[in-house]
């Protein structure tokens, strides 16, 4: 597979911006190249441009190579510089599971690039024939999210496969909730297919939400190229440092996500029992659909309590569904608590 045919020729073309950090790397003494404050703050100095320090740890926890690894402020950039890389506006399209991450589509109207949608079905299974089908000659991304947000479910492992040995575009494999999923990570086959993309983030299991680092998987030539079109110093130094002592603290965010675990299938069990609700999804992320009888009217009845879950009545295929994060084991009981009063008046 030829990657530089996917690329936007005018991407391809471009001469990055070289910054001082760029141009000198090493030890010394007396950095007077990039105009910055000569008096020290801990923040005087611009941060490592490609995050050496950080890949190295980040690579070493996942098993991949550092020259595999992107950093970006949050998944988000990585989903926005996919499309400024491959997607040439008002030509391309790109095809999508549905329901999904908003991001995707959001992104594709800020790019003004078309956004296909291939419907799950009724059990929030991936068709991988329609996503193919829904793909032409310019299509350049399909977008997999799994386990998928807002439904729960990892997507089926063999129509992934077909979907990345039949399609010649990108693929990319979004796994912002592998960590608490029974099913192997994508970021294992990266050496199978050249046009995976696997993204993955700081924000959920490992408790970094508010730091905004996310991580993109591929091969060297799709890495090189993110880095071509990332602004310079896109990671701040307080995010890196951050990332750096949290990744230390694997043990506690495993105990973390057995917790979560155990405490989602509580909350599943418990749900369940309770006459309001229709459905309880099957879940491997640290949340659960819930069909109940009246999304709106239960949703503002734990507002008013003080408890906010995601309404998802309006999303295709989740008819008076619930978004419910899985939370402390306190604030779980609440909601069971206050779900039953509900249930009760
Ligand atoms: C939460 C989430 C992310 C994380 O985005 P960040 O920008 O890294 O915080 C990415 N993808 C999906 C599907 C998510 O639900």
């Amino acid at each position: 597979m030829d990657l530089t045919k996917l690329i936007r020729e005018n991407i391809l073309e471009l001469q990055p911006y070289s910054c001082a950090r760029d141009e000198f790397q090493g030890e010394a003494s007396i950095f007077l190249d990039a105009n910055e404050s000569p008096f020290e703050t801990g923040l005087n100095r611009y941060p490592d441009p490609l995050q050496k320090a950080l890949k190295t740890k980040i690579g070493a926890l996942k098993q991949i190579a550092t020259e595999n690894i992107f950093l970006g402020n949050g998944s988000d950039e990585a989903i926005d510089l996919i499309y400024r890389v491959f997607c040439e506006p008002k030509t391309d399209n790109v095809v999508a599971i549905e329901p999904t991450y908003g991001m995707y589509k959001v992104c594709a109207d800020i790019n003004n690039v078309e956004y296909r949608k291939s419907s799950l079905n009724a059990d929030f299974d991936i068709n991988a024939d329609d996503v193919l089908q829904k793909t032409d000659a310019h299509t350049k991304v399909i977008w997999l999210c799994s386990p998928n947000n807002p439904t729960g479910n990892s997507l089926n492992a063999d129509d992934i496969k077909k979907i990345l040995e039949n399609f010649g575009g990108i693929v990319v494999v979004d796994e912002a909730y592998i960590d608490f999923s029974s099913q192997p990570s994508w970021a294992k086959k990266l050496a199978d297919y050249q046009n995976l993309i696997v993204l993955q983030t700081l924000s959920k299991a490992w408790g970094s939400a508010a730091i905004r680092l996310g991580m993109a998987f591929a091969s060297e030539t799709i890495i090189q190229t993110l880095n071509k079109v990332k602004y310079p110093y896109n990671i701040n130094i307080l995010t890196q440092r951050q990332a750096l002592l949290q990744l230390e603290k694997r043990d506690e965010i495993m105990q973390q996500i057995d917790c979560i675990l155990q405490q989602r299938e509580m909350l599943s069990r418990e749900l369940r029992l309770l006459k309001i609700v229709k459905k309880v999804h099957p879940s491997d992320a640290n949340f659960l659909l819930v069909e109940v009888e009246n999304a709106n009217a239960t949703y503002g009845y734990l507002t008013k309590r003080g408890i906010i879950v995601r309404n998802r009545n309006n999303v295709a295929l989740c008819g008076n569904c619930l978004r419910i994060t899985v939370g402390l084991p306190h604030e779980n009981e609440q909601l069971l608590a206050q779900l039953k009063r509900f249930e009760e008046e």
